[in-house]
């Protein structure tokens, strides 16, 4: 499959089919912590590649050999927004199958009328704010220069009054940074402004673009967290809540779009880290997937080009 990937596990959403409608990489903003590397120059340019008729295709064959997921999700190797077409995929999703649809976005394009308008068709919408003014957004986004944080936040405020759906929130927390108490309090309150129905603060728990970025740690992601009121809880690994049967096209799917550890593999498997280790080495010397250490933790990623 070229663009889609999965179903993959999560605590939140389910078994989701990923279509990626930005490969290879392309995106508005080059985050530090990003854990698909860094992006090799941001845009704010919308195509229409890839063509969305080959993507729903794609789609529309992986529906007809009898597969299901619980969320059929618009994300991947970049911004989904930045597909002039990607509304088409939800219209798709809800005129043909029985999945909800969920789109993955960094926001950075909701100031457009046309992304806010093709967004308010997916069920539920995840976007982001790591920020608190344009000086920190470009501290932990690195956007492409055209993008205005106060733009992007006045749109997340009109889409919340004209969409019916399930608005989601990321927040994730890079230390010294983002992470002071004050900084956290003034990200709340802004998310506040436009009533998120659920706020997700994560921090790096694979691989970030800039390896001087580290994690946040437990509990003081737990105290940030507070801060956010009762919407809010903390992300980290997700393993799934139903047991997820270990086959090599199950864990290959996983591990396709970024690197997961070797702990939450094992978590979503329902095994020990060291049975883990034995399914995952063969693989790795067939090379199906990369196995590699970071911060002191085992990972298993995509192949190497
Ligand atoms: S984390 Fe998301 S928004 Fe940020 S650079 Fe990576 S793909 Fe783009």
């Amino acid at each position: 499959m070229r663009y889609l990937f999965g179903p993959v596990p999560s605590r939140r959403y389910g078994r989701s089919l990923g279509v990626d409608l930005a490969v290879p990489k392309t995106c508005t903003l080059d985050c530090r912590f990003c854990q698909l590397g860094p992006t090799p120059e941001t845009t704010v340019t919308r195509t229409d590649r890839p063509p969305i008729a080959e993507v729903l295709a794609e789609l529309r064959a992986w529906l007809a050999s009898g597969q299901t997921a619980d969320f059929i999700t618009a994300c991947g190797s970049g911004e989904p927004t930045l597909h002039t077409h990607f509304g088409d995929l939800f219209r798709c999703v809800r005129a043909e199958t029985a999945c909800r649809s969920l789109l993955l976005s960094n926001g950075s394009l909701f100031s457009l009328p046309e992304v806010r308008r093709d967004a308010a068709l997916a069920d539920v919408v995840k976007v982001s704010l790591h920020a608190w003014d344009q000086a920190s957004f470009e501290r932990v986004t690195r956007p492409h220069p055209s993008l205005r944080f106060d733009a992007i936040i006045a749109g997340y405020r009109t889409f919340r009054q004209q969409f019916a759906g399930r608005l989601d929130l990321e927040v994730f927390i890079v230390p010294g940074v983002n992470d002071a108490p004050d900084q956290a309090q003034r990200i709340a309150a802004i998310a506040q402004s436009f009533s998120p129905d659920a706020i997700t603060l994560n921090t790096a728990v694979r691989p970030p673009a800039d390896s001087g970025v580290t994690a946040c740690p437990p509990e003081q992601l737990h105290a940030l967290t507070a801060l956010f009121g009762p919407a809010a809880h903390e992300g980290g690994a997700e393993p799934a809540d139903a047991p997820v049967e270990l086959t090599e096209a199950a864990l290959i799917a996983l591990v396709s779009r970024h690197p997961v550890s070797l702990h939450a593999l094992a978590a979503t498997f329902r095994k020990t880290e060291p049975e883990m280790r034995v399914f995952l080495e063969p693989l790795a010397r067939r090379r199906l997937l990369r196995l590699f250490d970071s911060q002191s933790t085992l990972f298993a990623g995509p192949p190497a080009p």
